[in-house]
């Protein structure tokens, strides 16, 4: 397959430098299939394994879509485990590093609610989190997803084994009918296809079999 560079793709220029800049020079086959689709508004389902670089195929598409003077929530990303939460951040701020004042706010299980609150409260653009914590600050009120316009499920195979489904399906009650879902998984069991036609609109379906 050929190796497509980013500057293809209808970014921002300073995302495309900070890229260049971070040694991301062409696209993954998983990016180079999904990011089109992506940055058109689409809803996608992406299948690709572990490294295979999914976090910037739906962050690149959340970032360029986002309004940093719209101090609003405008992307969820929601992840398995803490680990992954974690990660998915990290990589997500190194891809927004040209773009100030960006507020990217993880929010996982296992730690005080407090300073959560109290971060929530200041505001933040992007969450990264895991469900069942997530779920918890919607049913206190101390998150709302009003302005939402894209959610991710990454790992979607693994929050579905870990049995999330409810916590799933209770956030999506609370965010907005019109938005784009992307999903990402590393296998597409059946349980995966039925939540994706409940959640999703006319998703575009890609799978990337190459180790990259
Ligand atoms: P996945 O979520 O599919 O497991 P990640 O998004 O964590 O994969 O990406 C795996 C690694 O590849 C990360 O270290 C990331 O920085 C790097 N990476 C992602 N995309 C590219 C790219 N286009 N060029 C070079 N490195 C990349
Ligand atoms: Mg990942």
């Amino acid at each position: 397959m050929s190796q497509s560079p980013f500057s293809t793709l209808p970014l921002h220029t300073d995302l495309l430098h900070n890229l260049e800049s971070l040694g991301y020079h062409v696209m993954t086959p998983i990016q180079a299939q999904s990011l089109p689709h992506v940055l058109a508004g689409k809803d996608v389902i992406a299948q690709g394994k572990t490294g295979s670089g999914k976090t910037a195929a739906f962050g690149l598409g959340l970032l360029e879509k986002l309004s940093v003077k719209r101090f609003r929530i405008q992307s969820l990303i929601l992840c398995p485990t803490r680990e992954l939460a974690d990660q998915v951040g990290k990589e997500l701020r190194r891809l927004a590093r040209t773009i100030h004042n960006i507020k990217v706010l993880t929010l996982c299980g296992g730690v005080p609610f407090g300073p959560q609150i109290g971060s929530l409260e200041h505001g933040a653009h992007i969450i990264v989190g895991t469900p069942g914590r997530i779920e918890d600050h919607l049913r206190k009120g101390t998150l709302r997803l009003d302005d939402l316009e894209v959610l991710v499920l990454d790992e979607a195979d693994r929050m579905l084994d870990m049995g999330f489904q409810a916590s799933i399906d209770a956030i999506i009650d609370q965010a907005p009918k019109k938005r784009q879902t992307l999903l990402f998984s590393a296998t597409f069991p059946e349980k995966i296809n039925n939540i994706a036609k409940r959640i999703m609109t006319d998703p575009i379906m890609v799978k990337a079999e190459s180790k990259h």
